[in-house]
């Protein structure tokens, strides 16, 4: 099928890179004859009729900024059938005639209510930094995260090595344990708590006394933040009270979820908003643009609705085994 007009939102959180598939997508349905109208604040925006004409030019000298240009948002209302209704009344009002979101697996729910509906077009392209969609490998955001952490808990070891103390590192993702992960690997950290795992305060104590038998000056657990933000003070209180340890917490909260993407975010998210226009060009959705054993490829939009904790434990045991 021909699509002479298509709409671009983003749903859900911010992830660096976003920019850069909403620019690909642009730049590619602009190639194939196509109109574009960007979607500004996600669901919640399209509701309101929040539109802008997207132009070769509206997405220059974007692809280096963190965040999104057309701004997200969460709309709880886009929960109910009548609003979802309503919204594919007002694109059909504009002259949409497909729509592509780029958020994570909330967002790609709302987008496949719309498909089974109303038989609406659909594309999903994953975005969020907790790289937890079910289904892909990859979501656009993770690495540009993963990296930002990695400089704080950088800047932490020099201050926790100069006075000999022990830091909680909190990092993002929620459930997830991708980003914590990957950092306590490669930051070199003496432990890693993953979300749901029961905290063993005596195994983290023993691992600091034996580092400081052998002449460690600084140790660095990385707590992945679970469901709520601040567990970390939990721990502390208890490395206090029952062990006597003292341990200074480091929350590093939104500030992962900013910056300028890394260059494999840029890389992915340009063949993903690319392949996201051609599949539909194709006749191929609803579908999601997903990274498949190191490859840009699609796979069918229901695949990834869901959360899926791409959950490496072996990283926590070469974190550990590495930071003896
Ligand atoms: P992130 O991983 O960054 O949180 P997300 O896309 O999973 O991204 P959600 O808050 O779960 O974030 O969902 C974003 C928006 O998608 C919601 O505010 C809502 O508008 C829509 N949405 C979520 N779940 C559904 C659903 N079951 N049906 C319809 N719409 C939904």
């Amino acid at each position: 099928m021909t699509f002479k007009h298509i709409g671009i939102l983003c749903s859900g959180g911010d992830s660096p890179g976003m920019n850069c598939a909403i620019r690909a997508v642009v730049r590619t349905a602009i190639h194939h004859g196509m109109q574009v109208t960007g979607i500004r604040r996600g669901y919640a925006g399209l509701l309101r009729g929040e539109f802008i004409q997207m132009n070769l030019s509206s997405v220059g000298n974007i692809l280096q900024r963190g965040g999104t240009i057309l701004q997200t948002s969460r709309s709880p209302e886009f929960a109910k059938a009548e609003f979802r209704k309503r919204a594919v009344d007002i694109m059909k009002g504009q002259g949409i005639e497909a729509l592509i979101v780029i958020g994570g697996d909330g967002s790609f729910k709302g987008a496949m209510a719309l498909c089974e509906e109303h038989n609406f077009p659909v594309v999903g392209i994953p975005g969020t930094i907790d790289n937890d969609i079910s289904n892909t490998e990859y979501t656009i955001g993770f690495d540009t995260a993963v990296e930002t952490a990695i400089e704080a808990v950088d800047r932490i070891r020099d201050t926790a090595h100069s006075h000999a103390r022990t830091f909680l590192v909190e990092v993002m993702g929620r459930n997830s344990s991708a980003i914590a992960l990957k950092v306590g690997v490669c930051t070199g950290a003496e432990n890693i708590l993953l979300p749901h795992e029961k905290v063993d305060h005596k195994k983290i104590v023993d691992d600091i006394q034996r580092g400081i038998a052998r002449g460690k000056e600084s140790s660095i657990i990385i707590v992945a933040e679970g469901p709520v933000s601040g567990r970390s003070y939990e721990i502390q209180n208890i490395l206090k009270d029952l062990y006597h340890m003292d341990a200074h917490v480091a929350i590093l909260g939104h500030i992962q979820r900013g910056g300028s993407p890394s260059g494999e975010d840029r890389f992915i998210a340009s063949q993903m908003g690319n392949l996201a226009v051609e599949s539909l060009i194709k006749g191929e959705y609803p579908i999601a643009t997903i990274v498949k054993s190191g490859k840009v490829t699609i796979t069918e939009l229901p695949n990834c609705t869901k959360k899926e904790d791409h959950n490496f434990s072996e990283y926590k045991d070469l974190a550990h085994t590495l930071s003896i």
